[in-house]
């Protein structure tokens, strides 16, 4: 109203001008609007097969399988669902696919909440460590089987299951029953059994732990390929910290039914938020050795009783921030160490080679340094013998403090 009135009182120059200067504004926010309405409609649109898991908690009588898990799949995402035995991760994907039913929290495939949902109406389609296909039937009719249960017409079952196994490279097999199979076939069909559907979400539960070391190394990469290649949002359990750091776009690492940490391969690896994700990723693990925080003359040290050295300023001063006491755990990864075969000025850590493990690429080295066995990874013509003396140097740009009573990461 005040614009208006102000327009009118100016000469008809100017409130043509103004006039002309307010159409334009309300051009530009009439476009504004349309970009920003389509723009979310394509966010929309994009965010068709998005998981989310909403404070999900399971329990089984005191058991508390899942414990107010939170999390996102993205879109086209590979998740990988990672922890020991026993720690929820099969019960949260058995959650997602709609067979198990969660005590409390939300889970959304897409903008839909779907817990109360049938199954069979989620839209997902799940791969099993048993690959659970019928002996009866053919591969063709293993693979058949939804699209059949969908009442889809013959001649698209046809074609679709033929698409399929030649993306799977199985076209030979289709006349086969699944005992005349071997392992990898019998994994392809059951992918196939899932592909075939066109989910929105693949759920997968140890699909490669069946097969020899040799084949699960090679499926790995075909599957995590194949995934890329159809872009459907993958959740995909194991509790074999090598398949998830080479499958995974991001892990979630879990425990006792708690989500650890959420992120991608390299930063669990390079920044472990806890001692329990530190000591699970990685092989051989990271060294941890109990240690106290001391401050001498304005300079940070690291006590582990038998050897003491220096840490970066930054360190300390991180210490003092979070730390609860000065009662911290070492952490160091086995390729962040320098043995030496003599002393020197750098190597503050003195130790004996307890064992060899060559492993061709690199030899892992044992040695002991007090009451601590600390493994080390060397080049494979590096030369010692069980009982020399070696001394170590730290790389204390990429050592890990954490916080003794807490175990929660300080760097
Ligand atoms: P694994 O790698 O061994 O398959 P996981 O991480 O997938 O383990 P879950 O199978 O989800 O773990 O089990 C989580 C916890 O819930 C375990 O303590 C398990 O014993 C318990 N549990 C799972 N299913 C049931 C059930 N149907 N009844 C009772 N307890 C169950």
């Amino acid at each position: 109203m005040a614009f208006k009135n102000f327009v009118a009182s100016q000469p008809r120059k100017e409130s043509d001008q103004l006039n002309e200067l307010s159409k334009l504004i309300y051009e530009a926010r009439a476009r504004i609007s349309f970009i920003i309405s389509s723009g979310l409609y394509l966010i929309r649109v994009k965010n068709l097969a998005r998981v989310r898991l909403k404070n999900l908690t399971k329990r089984f009588g005191e058991v508390v399988a899942v414990n107010d898990v939170s999390l996102d799949v993205e879109d086209k995402e590979f998740l990988v669902l990672l922890g020991p035995s026993g720690c929820g991760k099969t019960t949260t994907l058995r959650c997602v696919a709609g067979l198990e039913t969660p005590d409390t929290g939300e889970i959304y495939i897409g903008d839909t909440l779907v817990n109360e949902l049938p199954p069979k109406d989620r839209d997902v389609a799940m791969v099993f460590q048993s690959y659970a296909l019928y002996p009866h039937m053919k591969v063709f009719d293993n693979i058949a089987f939804p699209l059949k249960m969908r009442k889809v017409p013959k001649s698209e079952i046809e074609e679709r299951v033929k698409r399929v196994a030649e993306l799977l490279k199985i076209t030979h097999l289709l006349n086969r029953k699944p005992k005349q199979l071997s392992g990898g076939e019998a994994q392809r069909t059951a992918l196939g059994r899932a592909i075939v559907r066109d989910p929105r979400v693949f759920l997968m539960d140890e699909p490669l732990s069946n097969l020899d070391a040799k084949l699960r190394i090679y499926m790995r990469a075909e599957l995590k390929r194949l995934q890329k290649d159809l872009g459907v949002t993958t959740v995909y359990v194991t509790h074999d910290q090598v398949e998830a750091m080479t499958m995974a776009e991001r892990i979630a690492i879990m425990n006792y039914g708690v989500l650890q940490q959420l992120a991608t391969p390299d930063k669990v690896y390079d920044n472990p938020q806890s001692l329990f994700v530190a000591g699970f990723i990685g092989s051989p693990p990271m060294n941890f050795i109990d240690c106290t925080f001391m401050e001498k003359s304005g300079e940070c040290f690291i006590d582990a009783g038998v050897f003491t050295f220096p840490i970066p300023d930054a360190i300390g001063h991180a210490v003092k921030q979070q730390a609860t006491s000065s009662k911290l755990i070492l952490g160091v990864r086995p390729e962040d160490i320098l043995v030496h075969k003599k002393r020197v000025p750098e190597a503050n850590v003195e130790g004996e080679v307890y064992v060899l493990e060559p492993l061709g690429s690199e030899i892992v080295l044992d040695l002991k340094v007090g009451e601590n066995l600390i493994k080390v990874k060397t080049p494979p013509d590096f030369r010692v013998n069980t009982g020399d003396r070696a001394w170590l140097s730290f790389d204390t740009n990429r050592i890990h403090a954490f916080d003794k009573k807490t175990e929660k990461a300080i760097v």
